[in-house]
Formats: structure tokens, sequence, C-alpha cells
């Protein structure tokens, strides 16, 4: 496998997928630049190495062409801002003038296609069938889409010389320019820094650890974590299970939950997670309260439950204190800590006190030494909002791939580098 750091790029035109799917304001400003400025140290080493640079990306889900707000010229200011230089932005990517502007980039030179899903064929589904098409016409669109993926994929190699995957966010995807891509340079292909990065994190954490080995879940729901804890099982010493999926387990277990967040289909599950982890020696943390609200709103009145114990009109959004007390002296003295999701509704700020306390606990147990990697778009944020990014041992730029990495999936993105 080829590497950036000792590849060649003098007179070469790179490729790179970078993943530059940011928020954005109502002005289209970038509200959170953490994705691109990850990107900046493997474009410079491009440019440093005497190349030039094709940057592609997808924003957000547009569901036709040229959606503007999802157009990725809002993006162009904070990417050469960040990057020192100047960036031509192509305004289509497969049409005449992307091909004419990378068969004219000069070394040193950055340009910019436009937002890769405006196209169907970049991932490969069909667009704008009838609710009522039959499977006929459907399997036909397809058929017809995935044709002219292929075309889309050979236009876009075309570009350039050798291809960078930089892009672990959208490493779970097998779409045109993550994975497809990549068997036209079957010579010239390699991950970018941010992917070889991200799968060293991760392949060390769930690797070769050092224990104890504590993983923090939260979020909104079991269902969408449920692999991933069976999977977790199997390498951490202690898991801490909150945010929404706590009252599934409570109801599962006979608790009144309230108006909370009660995945019944869950049920089962749940009581098979309690029972493997006494099996397995493995410590189970919840909090034993919840701050509750009286809606789901930034100003909803508050009150703390029990979380067996939450009056109907009332749910739980966020731990209560006892529950930062039992987090908190968990997370001390752990040496390595994987956190996934927050443990509560930490976008509205009455209830974010039980997710900063965590991630202050976090912070602190780095300090002593711990191995600290927080995965997920939602954690990262969270993060990011209490100003402690540089305080933890490693951000993941990656939600769904860090989870399926995790999962022991192989990711269509690695794996068309690896092979
Ligand atoms: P996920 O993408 O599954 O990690 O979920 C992240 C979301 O979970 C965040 O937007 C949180 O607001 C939400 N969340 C955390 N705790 C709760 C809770 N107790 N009830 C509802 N949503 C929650």
């Amino acid at each position: 496998m080829k590497s950036i750091d000792t590849y060649d790029f003098k007179g070469k035109r790179a490729i790179i997928r970078v993943d530059f799917n940011v928020p954005l304001d109502e002005n289209f400003n970038v509200t959170d630049d953490t994705r691109i400025r990850a990107a900046i140290p493997t474009i410079k080493k491009v440019l440093a190495g005497g190349g030039s640079v094709i940057l592609m990306s997808h924003l957000g889900r547009p569901k036709k062409n040229n959606e503007e707000k999802y157009s990725l010229s809002h993006i162009v200011p904070t990417v050469e801002k960040l990057l020192g230089t100047k960036v031509e932005f192509a305004g289509d990517s497969w049409g005449e003038k992307a091909a004419q502007m990378a068969a004219a980039l000069k070394p040193g030179q950055v340009m910019m296609l436009e937002n890769l899903r405006f196209y169907a064929e970049e991932e490969g589904k069909p667009r704008g069938l009838a609710e009522d098409a039959s499977d006929e016409q459907k399997a036909a669109a397809k058929k017809e889409v995935k044709a002219s993926q292929k075309e889309f994929t050979k236009r876009l190699a075309s570009y350039a010389d050798v291809y960078i995957n930089d892009a672990f966010g959208t490493a779970h995807r097998a779409h045109a320019s993550t994975a497809l891509i990549a068997d036209h340079f079957p010579d010239d292909k390699m991950f970018g820094y941010v992917m070889e990065n991200e799968l060293r994190a991760i392949d060390d954490v769930m690797g070769n650890p050092q224990r104890p080995f504590m993983a923090i879940l939260g979020g909104a729901k079991v269902s969408t974590k449920i692999v991933i804890i069976e999977k977790l099982m199997e390498k951490v010493d202690s898991l801490i299970l909150a945010g929404g999926m706590t009252y599934t387990f409570a109801a599962a277990q006979g608790g009144n939950v309230g108006d909370s967040k009660d995945e019944k289909d869950m049920h089962e599950l749940a009581l098979n997670i309690l029972k493997k982890a006494k099996e397995k020696g493995i410590e189970l943390y919840f909090s034993p309260d919840a701050l509750c609200g009286d809606s789901f709103s930034p100003d909803a009145n508050t009150k703390e439950c029990d979380v067996f114990d939450i009056p109907a009109g009332w749910e739980g959004m966020d731990i209560g204190e006892q529950g930062k007390r039992k987090f908190i002296d968990a997370i001390k003295g752990q040496k390595t800590i994987l956190w996934n999701g927050p443990v509560g509704v930490f976008e509205f700020d009455k209830f974010a006190a039980g997710t900063r306390a965590v991630a202050d606990a976090i912070v602190d147990a780095t300090k002593a030494g711990a191995f600290s990697l927080i995965g997920g778009g939602d954690s990262v944020a969270a993060i990011n909002k209490f100003g402690l990014a540089d305080k933890v041992s490693y951000n993941s730029t990656g939600g769904g791939a860090l989870l399926e990495y995790i999962e022991g999936k192989e990711l269509p993105g690695v794996a068309a580098i690896r092979k």
C-alpha cells in the first residue's frame, strides 16, 4: 500500500475525497469547521510535494442537482482561509468546466468540485421514482443509475494521477468517490492523514487497549447502538449506558418511565444485555436518577426523578445529580475510554450538565494518562460546545463509520484502498 508520507507528488494531480459535510447557518456560513481543519495537513502535504489538488466532497443530503443550499461554493472561503491558498471552484463535478479546469491545474494550485451528491451517480441510487413504481421499474432505474455511475466514476478519475481518500466519515459508504474510484488508480491510491490517524486510533483502542477499558454510550436510542454494545462487551471492562436508552432499560425491568423514550420492542434485548454483562463480569453503570422535562424543549420545566419512577407528563432528558457523581467516580482511574453519544439532550442548556460532567471527567482521566477516543458526531459536537476538544486524546470525525468499524465491519472506503 502506498503512503502519503513517501509518495512523490511532484507534477502530479491528486484528487482527494475529503469530508466537507459541515454545518452551515441560514446565511451559508460554516458554523463548525472541524472537518475542514482536519483535512488541511493532507492537502498541504500534496502541495508541498509539488503536486496540485482537486477536492471533492458531499454536503448534506440534496435530492437533486443545484440545490443552492447544498452548494460547496459556500465552503470555499473557509477552505481558502484555513489553507492559506486560493481555491478555484469548478461549479460542477462532471461537466466540461471541471474537466478543463483539472487539465489546466499547475503545481501548487487547488480546485474544488461541486457537491458530489448533486448527482444520483455518486450514491448509485435512483432518484425521482414514482411512489407506485413497480419492482421492474425500480430494477430498471437501478440498472440505469449503476451504468451511469461507472461513467461518473471514470470521469472523476480522469481528472487526476493519484487518488487520496481522506473522508473517514463516509468510509462506510460504497459510493463513487469513496470506494469505486480507487479501482482506477491501482498503483496510485492511498489514505490521507485523517484516515490514517482515525484507523490507527481505533485499531489501538480496540486491538490493544490499556486497562481498565471503559466505553460510555449515550445517544437517543438503544436500537441504533445494540450491535456496538454487544461488540464492546467483548472488549471492555466496564460500560456506562446513558442517554435515551436508559429508559428502555428501566422500563424493561418494570420501571415507570413516564413519557421518556422507551423502545418496547427492545426490552428483551435490553434484558439480555444485562444478563450477558453479568455472565462476563462486565460492570454496567446506569444513572439512578434523571433530570426530567415536561416537554421536549429548551425551556421545559425540570425536576429530578428516580429513573424507575418517572410520572406521566415527564421525560428523562439528562442524568441527575446522583448519576453525575456515579459516572464521574467510575471514569476516574480508567486507562482507555471510548465515548459515543451524549448522556442527555445537551443541545438544550438546561439538559447539558450531565454531558458536561462526563466530558470533564474524561478530560481529567486523560490528564492522568488515559487514552480517550471521542467518537460520533454528537459527542464531538458536545466536546466542541464545551471547548474541550484539545483536552482529549482523539476526536473521531466519523459517526456511522466509526461505529461500523468498531463493530468489525469492513468499510468499503478502507477496503478499496487496502485491496
Ligand atoms: P445518537 O445520534 O444516537 O448518538 O443520538 C444523539 C442524540 O441523542 C443527541 O441529539 C441528544 O440530544 C439525544 N439524547 C441524549 N439523551 C437523550 C434523552 N434522554 N432523551 C432524548 N434524546 C436524548
